[in-house]
C-alpha cells in the first residue's frame, strides 16, 4: 500500500475513498439487478461513475427509477449527441480572467479551486471542463501559489468585486490546511467583504462538515456564505441534516440550488417537498436552475414552459420565502436570467 507511511486518513477522506466507483456494485448493493442498466460503458470513460456510500443508502432498494439513482447513475443516453447541446453551454472560457478565475457577473469572482467532487453528477455542467489548463492548481504546491497570486492579481484590478465564490469541483475537497491558506490570501484584498462556497458536501460527504471547518469559515473577516446543493428531499437524511446544524449553529448562512431534472424533481410535489426540508434545516431555496445544455444530459431536461408550470404550481402551496428563484444561465447575460 502506498499509504502506509502516511498519517492517518481523516474520516471523510476514508468515506470517500470506500465510495462506489463501479455501477455494477451499486446496483448489487441496492439489489437492482436490470441488466439494461449496464449499458453505459462509453459514457465513463471520461466522467466515471461516483458515488459516496452514505449517498447510496438514501436510495430506494431496488428501484431503478430512484430519484437519487437517476442522478449518478451513467446512462447509455449520455453517448447521444444532441442539437444545441455542446461542451462549454455556459461559455466558461470567454469568462476565463486568469487560470483558474472566472469573472461573469459584477462584483463577483469565482474561483475553480479543485478539480475533483465528491459525486459525480451525470448532468454536470462542468463535465468537459478542462481543469487542468484552467484549474488553480493545488495551494501547496509552486504553481499553485503563483496561480493564486495571478488570480488575486486580477482580482484586485478590479475593486468592484466585493464577493469571491469559491467553486470547483468542489472547494472543500481541500482540505483544511489549504483551504485556510486560501481564505487568508484573499483576507488580504481588503475590497473583498464575502466569501461564498458552492458545496454539494455537506449533503454527498456531511462527514467533510468537522467543527475545525466551521470555525475556520466563521473565524475569518469574510462573511461566509455557503451555498449546498440538493435536488431531492431523499438527499438531506439524517447525516446531511447534522452537517446543516453544525454550519447553521456557526451562524454561517446556508442557500440551496438545484437543477431542474427529468425524472427527478420535474414534479410539484417534490419540489415542494423540497422545500419544505431545506427549510426545516435552515436552509434557504435559493436557485432552481433550468439545466445547463452540456453534452450527455438532453435526456434530464425539462422544457420551460413545464418549469414555469411548475413554479406556477409552488407558488399557490407554498409561502413566496419557499420557492425558489427559477434561473437559466445565459452566457453574455449580465447575470442569471429568470424564466418566471
Ligand atoms: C452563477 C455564477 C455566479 C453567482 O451568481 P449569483 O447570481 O450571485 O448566485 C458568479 N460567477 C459566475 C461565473 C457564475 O457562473
Ligand atoms: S458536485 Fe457539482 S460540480 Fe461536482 S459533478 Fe456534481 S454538479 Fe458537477
Amino acid at each position: 500500500m502506498a499509504h502506509q507511511q502516511q498519517p492517518e486518513l481523516a474520516g471523510w477522506k476514508k468515506e470517500l475513498a470506500r465510495a462506489f466507483r463501479r455501477p455494477e456494485e451499486l446496483l448489487r448493493y441496492l439489489d437492482c439487478n436490470a441488466p439494461e442498466l449496464l449499458e453505459a460503458r462509453p459514457a465513463t470513460a471520461d466522467f466515471p461513475m461516483l458515488v459516496p456510500r452514505g449517498f447510496a443508502a438514501l436510495m430506494r432498494r431496488a428501484d431503478p427509477r430512484d430519484p437519487l439513482l437517476l442522478q449518478v447513475l451513467p446512462s447509455a443516453a449520455e453517448s447521444l449527441p444532441v442539437a444545441g447541446y455542446c461542451k462549454d453551454p455556459v461559455d466558461d472560457r470567454a469568462a476565463c480572467r486568469a487560470p483558474g478565475l472566472l469573472r461573469k457577473y459584477a462584483g463577483r469572482a469565482l474561483i475553480i479551486v479543485s478539480g475533483a467532487c465528491a459525486v459525480h453528477c451525470r448532468y454536470c455542467f462542468r463535465r468537459h471542463f478542462s481543469y487542468t489548463r484552467q484549474l488553480l492548481a493545488h495551494p501547496n504546491t509552486d504553481q499553485g501559489e503563483e496561480r493564486i497570486h495571478a488570480a488575486l492579481a486580477a482580482i484586485a484590478a478590479t475593486p468592484n468585486v466585493h464577493e469571491v465564490i469559491l467553486s470547483g469541483g468542489d472547494p472543500l475537497l481541500l482540505d483544511d490546511d489549504a483551504l485556510s491558506r486560501l481564505v487568508k490570501h484573499i483576507e488580504q484584498l481588503e475590497q473583498v467583504r464575502r466569501l461564498r462556497l458552492h458545496t454539494r458536501l455537506p449533503v454527498v460527504l456531511p462527514s467533510r462538515i468537522t467543527p475545525a471547518l466551521c470555525t475556520l469559515l466563521s473565524s475569518s473577516r469574510l462573511r461566509p456564505v455557503l451555498v449546498i446543493h440538493a435536488n431531492h428531499a431523499a438527499e438531506l437524511g439524517a447525516a446531511a441534516a447534522t452537517a446543516l446544524d453544525k454550519l447553521a449553529q456557526a451562524r454561517i448562512p446556508l442557500l440551496n440550488q438545484s437543477v431542474l431534472l427529468r425524472n427527478v424533481n420535474d414534479n410539484a410535489e417534490v419540489l415542494a417537498a423540497l422545500a419544505e426540508r431545506l427549510f426545516d434545516l435552515g436552509v434557504i431555496n435559493y436557485y432552481l436552475h433550468q439545466l445547463d445544455r452540456v453534452d450527455g444530459a438532453a435526456h434530464f431536461e425539462v422544457a420551460d414552459e413545464q418549469a414555469r408550470q411548475l413554479l406556477a404550481s409552488l407558488h399557490a402551496r407554498l409561502p413566496g420565502y419557499l420557492v425558489p428563484r427559477l434561473v437559466r444561465e445565459i452566457p453574455g447575460a449580465p447575470g442569471k436570467t429568470p424564466l418566471a
